[in-house]
């Protein structure tokens, strides 16, 4: 703590990114990227940049992605807010949405970044137990909130939340927003956008980061009814006004037009999931179902902590919390074929000592 620091900046405990580690040959399955490159149309139009596109300053309302984005998911532009990743536009949406008298709700264990947002504004949060499965039951919220967040599928269990269940959550909550992260959802879940012409309490969120390969570009957005996306704009118009560059705008919109290279990396992953689950299981793994691009697991005999520094020493790095409820157990990002193969042969030396 500096003189120079006001006493909320000292009382800040800042999000822990996973590690990005430079070493050249370790095998990264710690941050849920994608082990397969973002669209090529995405290169060549970064590659095809002129000068002046550099030099004046990008649409400020991203209105061409933004535009694209509705089309995609049949909404119209004013239901669509664009922002500097999804990181940011959670953020965005705490400030604007959730700075109300009551609490907002989150499950217990979730993505470790919403605490931290509610700490910097001053939002007070109440945490809803997930059940003894992982999954998020709707009733165990209360009806009067500040608002609520669940990631969908699940950050970092990978479990898969229904349609009908994020129904009840929205009927059971109309007082206040429900926020549904949607940064896994490309791997096998249903999104819950469709859902946003009956619920105006509903605000959906995806990425590029990872079903698109995009997490060095740094594009996120919401959907949602054009009141709660107005929100957003008045936020962001009062913090920076081009919070997307104009790489990013164009790389983006590229990106969304290769669908059927998002389809098939998503495949792709999707299957290496099913490998990596049903392999781990025989290993003496519990593997909890995922519908992301990662798997929550532990080994019936061998500590979490003891596989993670095992795999270290192997060049292979997995995320590891010391959270209450998850602390024995270690999440694995879904790689490439090759990589989960050095993975589970790393799993097995280490386990055979046993
Ligand atoms: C990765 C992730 C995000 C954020 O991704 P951005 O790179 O900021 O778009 C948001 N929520 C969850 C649960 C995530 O795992």
């Amino acid at each position: 703590m500096s003189r120079y620091w006001s006493d909320v900046v000292g009382a800040l405990t800042p999000y822990t990114p996973g590690e990005q580690p430079r070493e050249p040959n370790l095998i990264k399955l710690n941050t849920n990227e994608s082990p397969y490159p973002p669209s090529p149309r995405v290169l060549e139009i970064i590659r095809g940049m002129q000068a002046d596109d550099l030099r004046r300053y990008p649409d400020p309302e991203s209105a061409v992605l933004r535009q694209a984005i509705a089309k995609r998911f049949g909404l119209t532009s004013d239901q669509v807010f664009v922002g500097n990743g999804s990181d940011e536009v959670i953020a965005l949406a705490f400030m604007a949405l959730f700075q109300h008298p009551r609490p907002i709700c989150f499950p217990d264990v979730s993505y470790s970044f919403y605490p931290v947002w509610a700490d910097l504004y001053g939002i007070s949060y109440d945490t809803v137990a997930v059940t003894a499965e992982f999954t998020i039951d709707p009733e165990s919220y209360p009806a009067r909130n500040g608002g609520v967040i669940v990631p969908n599928p699940n950050a970092p269990t990978g479990v898969l939340m229904t349609l009908s269940a994020i129904r009840t959550l929205l009927r059971r909550c109309q007082d206040s927003v429900v926020i549904i992260d949607e940064a896994y959802i490309d791997y096998g879940g249903e999104s819950a956008v469709r859902l946003i012409a009956e619920y105006d309490n509903l605000l959906v969120v995806q990425t590029l980061s990872k079903s698109r390969a995009l997490a060095g570009l740094r594009v996120g957005w919401a959907m949602g009814s054009g009141r709660l996306v107005e929100a957003l704009g008045r936020v962001k118009n009062s913090f920076n006004s081009y919070p997307v560059d104009f790489v990013a705008q164009t790389a983006a919109l590229a990106a969304l037009e290769d669908e059927a290279h998002f389809t098939d990396s998503c495949q792709r992953v999707i299957e290496s999931r099913e490998r990596l689950s049903a392999a781990l299981e025989a290993m003496g793994f519990e593997v909890l179902p995922s519908r992301a691009n990662f798997v929550l697991t532990r080994h019936a005999r061998v500590p979490a902590g003891e596989l993670f520094t095992a795999l270290r020493e192997r060049a292979i790095i997995v995320r590891y919390f010391e959270r209450p409820r998850i602390r024995n157990y270690l999440r694995i990002t879904v790689g490439t074929p090759e990589q989960i193969e050095l993975l589970l042969a790393a799993l097995k030396d280490r386990i055979g000592c046993e």
